[in-house]
């Protein structure tokens, strides 16, 4: 809308009738206004094949994304980009980036050409006072965000944004960062955390790969206590993860599969809903537990 059609619009409030308060003015001149709490996703990925199967996982996912109200804008906090500092990416059109070897062609031929949203990523930056964010223009999408995307919204037409771990900090620290973007919930934006409770690659039951639902014994238990903790609200525990005891010390190897969790998890408003989904464990090693908050 160029300068002189946009006067012309509002030349044409008052004739609109009585009914257009200062509200409904704002919603027509900010793109960024106020909308509906949106909801926050915790998704565990698990395998990148995922992206290409058509499983229970999978097909969930497809349902979660036709029951969700459409966001203007998907910010995602994968397990799969950590950085020094914090970085939100920016560019206009980000490129889908194969993170992982070792898997079919099919796999590596998969696109998911979203836009990008500088807009969007300065918005995220700007909400974030905690830290200096980085605006980043060479990442992308990594397979932690299109490997779900791809089912959530099979037409890419949502504008995606990635924002980075900062491999330096604490669990604290980035609960805390989390809590800032609560904001964006009412700007139509959709957060998604993408990882896994249980994550070690290194105890793959690889001799019980085609046997589903496997679970080692204290993959179920890290999981079971895990989801008790989210259910009982139990912030704490969870930042100190690492003082969980044994089954959970193996279910989290390294931070960055259960730190998007962590970023879900701080979007919970006092009372909201929260539910699971997804929730089995895969390859005896890994859970695909999910939830959905609002
Ligand atoms: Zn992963």
């Amino acid at each position: 809308m160029n300068r002189k059609s946009f006067l012309n619009s509002l030349a044409l409030i008052p004739l609109a009738g009585a009914a257009m308060n200062l509200n409904e003015l704002t919603k027509l001149t900010d793109p960024l206004n106020s909308t509906e709490l949106m909801p926050v996703l915790f998704v565990g990925h698990g395998s990148p094949m995922n992206a290409i199967e058509d499983n229970e996982f999978s097909r969930f996912w497809k349902e979660i994304g036709k029951s969700l109200p459409k966001p203007r804008a998907i910010l995602v906090v994968s397990a799969h980009w950590e950085t020094r500092g914090t970085m939100v990416t920016a560019m206009e059109k980000p490129q889908t980036i194969h993170d992982f070897g070792g898997f079919p062609q099919e796999l590596f031929n998969v696109q998911y050409p979203a836009p990008g949203s500088p807009m969007f990523a300065t918005e995220t930056k700007n909400t974030i006072t905690k830290t200096q964010v980085g605006l980043d223009d060479k990442w992308g999408l990594d397979h932690g965000a299109w490997s779900i995307l791809k089912h959530l919204y099979p037409k890419a037409d949502v504008p995606v944004v990635q924002l980075s771990l900062d491999y330096l900090q604490k669990p604290q620290y980035h609960f805390d960062l989390a809590k800032e973007l609560a904001a964006l919930r009412r700007k139509g934006i959709l957060i998604l955390g993408s990882g896994n409770i249980v994550h070690n690659l290194r105890m793959v039951a690889w001799d019980k790969i085609s046997e589903p639902e496997f679970g080692f014994d204290w993959a179920i238990e890290a999981n079971t206590k895990i989801k008790t903790l989210i259910q009982a609200g139990d912030i704490d525990s969870l930042i100190n993860y690492t003082s969980l005891g044994k089954a959970v010390n193996l279910a989290v190897p390294s931070p960055e599969h259960f730190l998007p969790l962590l970023y879900t998890l701080a979007l919970q408003k006092k009372n909201e809903k929260l539910s699971f989904f997804n929730d089995k464990a895969v390859m005896g090693s890994l859970t695909m537990t999910s939830l959905k908050i609002g």
